[in-house]
Protein backbone atom coordinates (compact mmCIF):
# COMPACT_ATOMS: atom_id res chain seq x y z
CA UNK A 1 0.00 0.00 0.00
CA UNK A 2 1.04 3.08 -0.66
CA UNK A 3 0.28 6.03 1.45
CA UNK A 4 0.60 9.47 -0.67
CA UNK A 5 1.15 13.32 0.32
CA UNK A 6 -1.72 15.27 -0.84
CA UNK A 7 -2.68 18.76 -0.68
CA UNK A 8 -6.33 18.23 -0.45
CA UNK A 9 -7.00 17.19 3.13
CA UNK A 10 -10.60 15.96 2.42
CA UNK A 11 -8.89 13.40 0.30
CA UNK A 12 -6.43 12.36 2.67
CA UNK A 13 -8.42 9.09 4.31
CA UNK A 14 -9.58 8.64 1.22
CA UNK A 15 -6.60 8.43 -1.09
CA UNK A 16 -4.77 6.66 2.10
CA UNK A 17 -6.60 3.52 1.83
CA UNK A 18 -5.97 2.97 -2.00
CA UNK A 19 -4.23 0.37 -3.08
CA UNK A 20 -1.69 1.13 -6.71
CA UNK A 21 -2.98 -0.11 -9.61
CA UNK A 22 -2.06 -3.65 -9.31
CA UNK A 23 -0.56 -4.26 -12.30
CA UNK A 24 1.52 -1.44 -12.74
CA UNK A 25 3.29 -1.26 -9.13
CA UNK A 26 4.49 -5.00 -10.22
CA UNK A 27 6.19 -2.89 -13.23
CA UNK A 28 8.81 -1.06 -13.68
CA UNK A 29 8.16 2.92 -15.14
CA UNK A 30 10.21 2.12 -17.76
CA UNK A 31 8.26 -0.68 -19.38
CA UNK A 32 5.93 1.34 -20.71
CA UNK A 33 5.11 -0.98 -23.40
CA UNK A 34 4.57 -4.28 -21.18
CA UNK A 35 1.65 -1.38 -18.95
CA UNK A 36 0.44 -0.32 -22.31
CA UNK A 37 -0.37 -3.23 -23.74
CA UNK A 38 -2.25 -4.54 -20.48
CA UNK A 39 -3.68 -1.02 -20.55
CA UNK A 40 -5.02 -2.81 -23.90
CA UNK A 41 -5.56 -6.09 -23.03
CA UNK A 42 -6.51 -6.84 -19.52
CA UNK A 43 -7.50 -10.40 -20.27
CA UNK A 44 -3.81 -10.78 -20.76
CA UNK A 45 -2.46 -9.90 -17.71
CA UNK A 46 -1.34 -13.08 -16.77
CA UNK A 47 1.18 -13.33 -19.34
CA UNK A 48 2.04 -9.82 -19.53
CA UNK A 49 3.08 -10.27 -15.70
CA UNK A 50 5.05 -13.35 -16.78
CA UNK A 51 7.53 -10.78 -18.62
CA UNK A 52 10.67 -10.44 -16.90
CA UNK A 53 11.00 -7.41 -14.70
CA UNK A 54 14.10 -6.62 -16.46
CA UNK A 55 12.67 -3.42 -18.75
CA UNK A 56 12.51 -4.08 -22.79
CA UNK A 57 12.20 -1.43 -24.09
CA UNK A 58 12.63 2.29 -22.38
CA UNK A 59 11.57 4.29 -24.89
CA UNK A 60 12.13 7.16 -22.54
CA UNK A 61 15.39 6.65 -20.88
CA UNK A 62 16.31 10.42 -21.44
CA UNK A 63 14.74 11.98 -18.79
CA UNK A 64 15.35 15.54 -19.17
CA UNK A 65 13.24 15.22 -22.75
CA UNK A 66 9.93 17.34 -22.93
CA UNK A 67 7.35 17.16 -25.92
CA UNK A 68 5.09 20.24 -26.52
CA UNK A 69 1.53 18.98 -27.94
CA UNK A 70 -0.35 21.41 -30.01
CA UNK A 71 -3.92 21.60 -29.35
CA UNK A 72 -6.03 22.11 -32.28
CA UNK A 73 -5.92 25.18 -34.90
CA UNK A 74 -8.07 28.00 -34.27
CA UNK A 75 -11.59 26.56 -33.84
CA UNK A 76 -14.35 26.61 -35.40
CA UNK A 77 -17.67 28.28 -32.96
CA UNK A 78 -21.12 28.51 -34.21
CA UNK A 79 -23.22 31.31 -33.11
CA UNK A 80 -26.10 29.07 -32.17
CA UNK A 81 -24.08 27.76 -29.48
CA UNK A 82 -24.17 30.71 -26.45
CA UNK A 83 -22.03 28.31 -24.31
CA UNK A 84 -19.28 28.67 -26.63
CA UNK A 85 -17.44 31.88 -25.23
CA UNK A 86 -14.14 30.22 -25.85
CA UNK A 87 -11.09 31.60 -23.46
CA UNK A 88 -8.08 32.55 -25.88
CA UNK A 89 -5.54 31.40 -23.23
CA UNK A 90 -6.85 27.28 -23.61
CA UNK A 91 -5.00 27.72 -26.87
CA UNK A 92 -1.72 27.10 -25.23
CA UNK A 93 0.57 23.95 -26.59
CA UNK A 94 0.35 21.83 -23.28
CA UNK A 95 3.84 20.28 -22.55
CA UNK A 96 4.43 17.21 -21.05
CA UNK A 97 7.85 15.25 -20.10
CA UNK A 98 8.28 12.05 -22.11
CA UNK A 99 7.59 9.48 -19.59
CA UNK A 100 3.47 11.01 -19.12
CA UNK A 101 2.68 10.06 -23.14
CA UNK A 102 1.03 6.62 -23.48
CA UNK A 103 2.86 4.77 -25.66
CA UNK A 104 0.94 1.81 -27.82
CA UNK A 105 2.54 -1.39 -27.85
CA UNK A 106 4.52 -1.78 -31.05
CA UNK A 107 5.27 1.64 -31.01
CA UNK A 108 8.57 3.05 -31.23
CA UNK A 109 9.79 6.07 -30.91
CA UNK A 110 13.05 7.69 -32.58
CA UNK A 111 15.55 6.79 -29.83
CA UNK A 112 16.88 10.36 -29.83
CA UNK A 113 13.27 11.56 -29.61
CA UNK A 114 13.11 15.48 -29.17
CA UNK A 115 10.13 17.49 -29.26
CA UNK A 116 10.67 18.02 -32.90
CA UNK A 117 10.84 14.98 -34.39
CA UNK A 118 8.28 13.12 -31.64
CA UNK A 119 5.96 16.00 -32.56
CA UNK A 120 3.51 14.53 -35.43
CA UNK A 121 3.12 11.10 -33.86
CA UNK A 122 1.28 12.72 -30.74
CA UNK A 123 -2.55 13.23 -30.80
CA UNK A 124 -3.77 16.58 -30.81
CA UNK A 125 -4.55 17.70 -27.47
CA UNK A 126 -3.96 14.59 -25.55
CA UNK A 127 -0.83 12.23 -24.67
CA UNK A 128 -1.51 9.80 -26.80
CA UNK A 129 1.26 8.35 -29.19
CA UNK A 130 0.11 7.27 -32.57
CA UNK A 131 1.36 3.86 -33.11
CA UNK A 132 0.48 1.32 -36.24
CA UNK A 133 -2.96 0.20 -35.12
CA UNK A 134 -4.41 3.52 -35.85
CA UNK A 135 -6.57 2.90 -38.99
CA UNK A 136 -10.02 2.41 -39.90
CA UNK A 137 -10.98 5.40 -37.51
CA UNK A 138 -14.22 7.12 -39.44
CA UNK A 139 -17.72 6.36 -38.23
CA UNK A 140 -19.66 5.69 -41.27
CA UNK A 141 -22.83 4.57 -39.93
CA UNK A 142 -24.37 4.39 -36.24
CA UNK A 143 -27.51 2.39 -34.84
CA UNK A 144 -28.81 1.54 -31.47
CA UNK A 145 -28.99 -2.00 -30.88
CA UNK A 146 -30.25 -2.67 -27.49
CA UNK A 147 -30.50 -1.58 -23.94
CA UNK A 148 -29.28 -4.31 -21.22
CA UNK A 149 -30.34 -4.55 -17.45
CA UNK A 150 -27.33 -7.05 -16.93
CA UNK A 151 -24.31 -7.85 -18.17
CA UNK A 152 -25.82 -11.41 -19.58
CA UNK A 153 -27.96 -9.67 -21.76
CA UNK A 154 -25.19 -7.69 -23.69
CA UNK A 155 -24.93 -8.44 -27.38
CA UNK A 156 -23.08 -12.09 -27.61
CA UNK A 157 -21.19 -11.18 -31.10
CA UNK A 158 -17.73 -10.77 -29.82
CA UNK A 159 -17.11 -7.15 -31.16
CA UNK A 160 -14.79 -4.86 -29.76
CA UNK A 161 -15.93 -2.53 -27.59
CA UNK A 162 -15.56 1.09 -25.90
CA UNK A 163 -17.69 2.15 -22.29
CA UNK A 164 -18.42 5.78 -21.91
CA UNK A 165 -19.06 6.56 -18.51
CA UNK A 166 -18.87 9.86 -16.09
CA UNK A 167 -21.41 11.82 -13.66
CA UNK A 168 -24.63 13.17 -14.68
CA UNK A 169 -24.12 16.33 -16.59
CA UNK A 170 -20.67 15.56 -17.66
CA UNK A 171 -21.62 15.62 -21.38
CA UNK A 172 -21.75 12.36 -22.16
CA UNK A 173 -24.49 12.41 -24.38
CA UNK A 174 -23.45 15.12 -26.32
CA UNK A 175 -20.00 13.63 -26.53
CA UNK A 176 -21.63 10.26 -27.72
CA UNK A 177 -23.88 12.24 -30.71
CA UNK A 178 -20.50 14.07 -30.91
CA UNK A 179 -18.51 11.16 -32.28
CA UNK A 180 -21.30 9.39 -34.49
CA UNK A 181 -22.35 13.21 -36.07
CA UNK A 182 -26.05 12.73 -35.31
CA UNK A 183 -27.90 14.88 -33.25
CA UNK A 184 -29.66 13.19 -31.00
CA UNK A 185 -29.00 9.09 -30.74
CA UNK A 186 -27.86 9.31 -27.28
CA UNK A 187 -31.25 10.66 -26.67
CA UNK A 188 -32.01 6.82 -26.86
CA UNK A 189 -30.17 6.41 -23.57
CA UNK A 190 -32.22 8.97 -22.13
CA UNK A 191 -35.84 8.10 -22.59
CA UNK A 192 -37.44 6.84 -19.40
CA UNK A 193 -36.52 3.28 -18.42
CA UNK A 194 -33.23 3.52 -20.28
CA UNK A 195 -31.38 5.62 -18.20
CA UNK A 196 -29.87 2.84 -15.99
CA UNK A 197 -29.15 0.71 -18.31
CA UNK A 198 -26.27 -0.77 -20.55
CA UNK A 199 -26.90 0.99 -24.11
CA UNK A 200 -25.04 -0.03 -26.75
CA UNK A 201 -24.86 1.36 -30.31
CA UNK A 202 -23.09 -0.64 -33.16
CA UNK A 203 -20.60 1.17 -34.95
CA UNK A 204 -19.99 0.48 -39.12
CA UNK A 205 -21.02 -3.02 -37.91
CA UNK A 206 -17.52 -3.28 -36.60
CA UNK A 207 -17.66 -2.47 -33.14
CA UNK A 208 -19.30 -1.11 -30.22
CA UNK A 209 -20.20 2.59 -28.03
CA UNK A 210 -21.68 1.81 -24.88
CA UNK A 211 -23.29 4.35 -22.37
CA UNK A 212 -23.33 3.37 -19.37
CA UNK A 213 -25.65 5.26 -16.86
CA UNK A 214 -24.30 8.63 -15.55
CA UNK A 215 -22.81 8.52 -11.76
CA UNK A 216 -22.84 11.21 -8.62
CA UNK A 217 -26.67 12.13 -9.61
CA UNK A 218 -27.43 13.90 -5.92
CA UNK A 219 -31.14 13.51 -6.19
CA UNK A 220 -30.65 9.48 -6.81
CA UNK A 221 -31.88 7.72 -3.73
CA UNK A 222 -28.67 5.88 -1.46
CA UNK A 223 -30.41 2.22 -2.38
CA UNK A 224 -30.60 3.11 -6.48
CA UNK A 225 -26.91 4.40 -6.22
CA UNK A 226 -26.06 1.31 -4.75
CA UNK A 227 -27.56 -1.02 -7.49
CA UNK A 228 -25.61 1.50 -10.14
CA UNK A 229 -22.48 0.31 -8.54
CA UNK A 230 -23.27 -3.29 -8.44
CA UNK A 231 -24.35 -3.32 -11.86
CA UNK A 232 -21.64 -1.24 -13.71
CA UNK A 233 -18.95 -2.94 -11.94
CA UNK A 234 -19.91 -6.38 -12.99
CA UNK A 235 -20.06 -4.91 -16.69
CA UNK A 236 -16.62 -3.93 -16.01
CA UNK A 237 -15.25 -6.97 -14.38
CA UNK A 238 -16.77 -9.32 -16.52
CA UNK A 239 -17.77 -8.29 -19.91
CA UNK A 240 -14.49 -9.52 -21.88
CA UNK A 241 -14.97 -7.45 -25.06
CA UNK A 242 -14.52 -4.30 -23.48
CA UNK A 243 -11.41 -2.80 -24.81
CA UNK A 244 -11.18 0.57 -22.68
CA UNK A 245 -13.37 2.55 -20.54
CA UNK A 246 -13.71 6.00 -21.31
CA UNK A 247 -13.97 7.81 -18.35
CA UNK A 248 -15.78 11.31 -19.18
CA UNK A 249 -14.23 14.38 -16.61
CA UNK A 250 -15.59 17.71 -16.38
CA UNK A 251 -12.42 19.98 -17.43
CA UNK A 252 -14.55 23.15 -16.41
CA UNK A 253 -14.70 22.52 -12.79
CA UNK A 254 -11.97 21.40 -10.14
CA UNK A 255 -11.71 17.19 -9.47
CA UNK A 256 -14.56 15.56 -7.27
CA UNK A 257 -14.34 13.05 -4.94
CA UNK A 258 -16.13 10.76 -6.75
CA UNK A 259 -14.36 10.95 -9.77
CA UNK A 260 -11.05 10.44 -7.99
CA UNK A 261 -12.91 7.55 -6.61
CA UNK A 262 -14.00 6.40 -9.81
CA UNK A 263 -10.63 6.28 -11.37
CA UNK A 264 -9.14 4.72 -8.17
CA UNK A 265 -11.35 1.87 -8.80
CA UNK A 266 -10.67 1.13 -12.49
CA UNK A 267 -6.33 1.20 -11.59
CA UNK A 268 -7.48 -1.08 -8.84
CA UNK A 269 -9.46 -3.41 -10.70
CA UNK A 270 -7.02 -2.93 -13.24
CA UNK A 271 -9.88 -1.93 -16.27
CA UNK A 272 -7.82 -0.18 -18.98
CA UNK A 273 -8.82 3.44 -19.03
CA UNK A 274 -8.56 6.41 -21.12
CA UNK A 275 -9.79 10.32 -19.74
CA UNK A 276 -12.16 12.45 -21.69
CA UNK A 277 -11.97 15.51 -19.99
CA UNK A 278 -14.86 17.47 -21.84
CA UNK A 279 -16.35 21.15 -21.74
CA UNK A 280 -11.93 22.18 -22.79
CA UNK A 281 -13.70 25.22 -24.45
CA UNK A 282 -15.55 26.80 -20.96
CA UNK A 283 -13.74 29.46 -19.56
CA UNK A 284 -12.31 29.77 -16.39
CA UNK A 285 -14.98 31.13 -13.51
CA UNK A 286 -14.36 32.53 -10.32
CA UNK A 287 -17.13 30.36 -8.65
CA UNK A 288 -15.93 27.14 -10.47
CA UNK A 289 -12.40 27.62 -8.78
CA UNK A 290 -11.56 30.31 -11.39
CA UNK A 291 -9.08 28.06 -12.84
CA UNK A 292 -8.82 26.83 -17.08
CA UNK A 293 -10.00 23.41 -18.22
CA UNK A 294 -6.35 22.17 -18.84
CA UNK A 295 -5.46 23.79 -15.29
CA UNK A 296 -8.07 20.95 -13.30
CA UNK A 297 -7.23 18.45 -16.24
CA UNK A 298 -3.54 18.69 -14.78
CA UNK A 299 -4.58 18.54 -11.42
CA UNK A 300 -7.02 15.67 -11.77
CA UNK A 301 -4.26 13.73 -13.90
CA UNK A 302 -1.81 14.64 -10.48
CA UNK A 303 -4.57 13.31 -8.20
CA UNK A 304 -4.79 10.17 -10.02
CA UNK A 305 -1.40 9.54 -10.74
CA UNK A 306 -1.58 7.75 -6.81
CA UNK A 307 -3.17 5.08 -8.48
CA UNK A 308 -0.95 4.39 -11.42
CA UNK A 309 2.43 3.70 -12.01
CA UNK A 310 2.52 4.97 -15.81
CA UNK A 311 0.01 8.00 -17.16
CA UNK A 312 -3.36 6.83 -18.47
CA UNK A 313 -3.93 8.30 -21.79
CA UNK A 314 -6.04 11.12 -21.66
CA UNK A 315 -7.79 13.67 -24.05
CA UNK A 316 -9.07 17.41 -24.44
CA UNK A 317 -12.36 17.29 -25.81
CA UNK A 318 -15.11 20.17 -26.25
CA UNK A 319 -18.54 19.14 -28.34
CA UNK A 320 -18.61 22.83 -29.28
CA UNK A 321 -15.73 23.24 -30.53
CA UNK A 322 -15.07 19.36 -31.89
CA UNK A 323 -12.08 19.48 -30.26
CA UNK A 324 -10.59 16.33 -29.33
CA UNK A 325 -13.17 14.47 -31.29
CA UNK A 326 -11.02 13.30 -34.51
CA UNK A 327 -8.25 12.04 -31.53
CA UNK A 328 -10.87 9.85 -29.66
CA UNK A 329 -11.57 8.12 -32.54
CA UNK A 330 -8.17 7.73 -33.76
CA UNK A 331 -7.10 6.26 -30.25
CA UNK A 332 -10.09 3.95 -30.34
CA UNK A 333 -8.67 2.38 -33.39
CA UNK A 334 -5.80 1.80 -32.41
CA UNK A 335 -6.87 0.09 -29.24
CA UNK A 336 -9.55 -1.77 -30.92
CA UNK A 337 -7.03 -2.80 -34.21
CA UNK A 338 -4.64 -4.21 -31.50
CA UNK A 339 -7.37 -6.01 -29.21
CA UNK A 340 -8.42 -7.48 -32.69
CA UNK A 341 -5.38 -8.36 -33.88
CA UNK A 342 -4.15 -10.19 -30.89
P1 LIG B 1 -24.88 14.03 -19.79
O1 LIG B 1 -25.87 14.18 -18.67
O2 LIG B 1 -23.55 13.59 -19.28
O3 LIG B 1 -25.38 13.20 -20.93
O4 LIG B 1 -24.61 15.52 -20.35
P2 LIG B 1 -25.18 16.26 -21.63
O5 LIG B 1 -24.52 15.81 -22.87
O6 LIG B 1 -26.67 16.22 -21.59
O7 LIG B 1 -24.64 17.76 -21.34
C1 LIG B 1 -24.94 18.44 -20.12
C2 LIG B 1 -24.82 19.95 -20.35
O8 LIG B 1 -23.46 20.29 -20.67
C3 LIG B 1 -25.67 20.45 -21.52
O9 LIG B 1 -26.16 21.73 -21.17
C4 LIG B 1 -24.67 20.56 -22.67
O10 LIG B 1 -25.04 21.55 -23.61
C5 LIG B 1 -23.41 20.96 -21.94
N1 LIG B 1 -22.20 20.51 -22.64
C6 LIG B 1 -21.92 19.26 -23.02
N2 LIG B 1 -20.72 19.19 -23.63
C7 LIG B 1 -20.22 20.45 -23.62
C8 LIG B 1 -19.00 21.05 -24.11
O11 LIG B 1 -18.10 20.40 -24.67
N3 LIG B 1 -18.83 22.40 -23.90
C9 LIG B 1 -19.79 23.14 -23.27
N4 LIG B 1 -19.53 24.45 -23.13
N5 LIG B 1 -20.94 22.62 -22.80
C10 LIG B 1 -21.16 21.30 -22.99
Amino acid sequence: MKISLLTFSHFIHFLSSLHRCRCCSLLPSSLLLGHSAMLLQPRLLPRVLSISSKPRFSPFSTHASQITIPLPSPPIVSPLTPESDLDPSTQNPITLPLQKLFVPPETQLPGDATSASAHTRVLTGSNIVLGPYAYDSQVVNAEFVKSSVRTADCPSDGLPEFALVGRSNVGKSSLLNSLVRRKKLALTSKKPGKTQCINHFRINDKWYLVDLPGYGYAAAPHESRLNWEEFTKDYFLKRETLVSVFLLIDASIPAKKIDLDYASWLGQNQIPMTIIFTKCDKRKKKKNGGRRPEENAETFQSLISEFFESTPPWIMTSTVTNMGRDEILLHMSQLRNYWLKH
